[in-house]
Order: C-alpha cells, then structure tokens, then sequence
C-alpha cells in the first residue's frame, strides 16, 4: 500500500501525538500555523470513524484551537477534510486527514516576518503559498507545542 499519509506518520515537525490523531505543522504557512491533522488509523471515510477516534479529535481540536489563540491569536479556524487528490489515482486511497489553518483578523508578526490574512472573513485562498523555512517552521511549531494542552 502507498498511501502518502501512513507514509507522514510520525514525520514533519510533529505538534502533538493524540492517542488516535497526529498532529503535525505544515510546511506552507500562508495561514499561521497551519496544520495537517491526520487520523492515525488507514481509513479513506468520515463516517467510518469509531466512536474514541471522534472523542479523541474533539478534545484535540478544543485543545488545538486554544493553543493557536494563545499562540498567534487566531480568531477563528478553518478545518476541511477534503481527500480529493486520492480519487486522481486509478486505485484510489483515500485516509481520513484534516487541512487545519488558523484565520486572522489582525496581522501577526513572528520571526521577524509579518503574516497576514488578507482573505479574512471570506474562503481561504489556495493560490497563495508561503513555504517558510525549516528553522522558522520550527519556531512556529514550537510555540504551538507550549500552549498545547496547558490552561
Ligand atoms: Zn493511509
């Protein structure tokens, strides 16, 4: 099996390691912190999921968007789970993977970069790609793992 997201397991500046989900930084980083959150069991379906990996997720994402707003003070929070890009192939593949990405209202700077959310309010753009850094992608990740989980 070639499933790029088994594949991603346990690599990348990982976040944080639920029981059930990884969660783990996204390279391209025109939305602060944006994240992959990946189910860690194979499976290509939403309503496939047991009942502990949807408990398991709602605590991650509470706990998640909490540390984005101590982090970066996102306002709010964008989560698609789309799959599409598995239907290109003849033998399709699909796992259960989230695209998180944190929205903005106000500019935010950090590591000596401004990152700003001019689509705020509207659809996230998909054109526009900022591919940060490994030290700055390690920065980021860094400050999203402190907040992680802690009141
Ligand atoms: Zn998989």
């Amino acid at each position: 099996m070639a499933c790029q997201n088994c594949d991603f397991l346990g690599k990348g500046d990982i976040i944080y390691n639920s029981r059930l989900w990884q969660i783990a930084l996204a390279p391209e980083q025109s939305y602060l912190g944006r994240c992959y959150v990946t189910l860690k069991r194979h499976t290509g379906d939403l309503a496939d999921l047991s009942s502990d990996e949807i408990l398991d997720f709602k605590e991650l994402a509470e706990n998640l968007e909490n540390a984005l707003k101590k982090s970066f003070n996102a306002t709010m929070f964008n989560w698609s789970c789309l799959m599409n890009d598995a239907y290109q192939k003849k033998k399709p593949e699909p796992h259960v993977h989230w695209h998180f990405r944190p929205r903005y209202k106000e500019k935010v700077s950090f590591a000596g970069r401004i990152f700003e959310d001019s689509e705020f309010g509207h659809h996230y753009s998909r054109d526009r790609k900022i591919i940060v850094p490994k030290y700055v992608q390690k920065k980021i990740a860094g400050r999203i793992r402190k907040f992680y989980d802690k009141d």
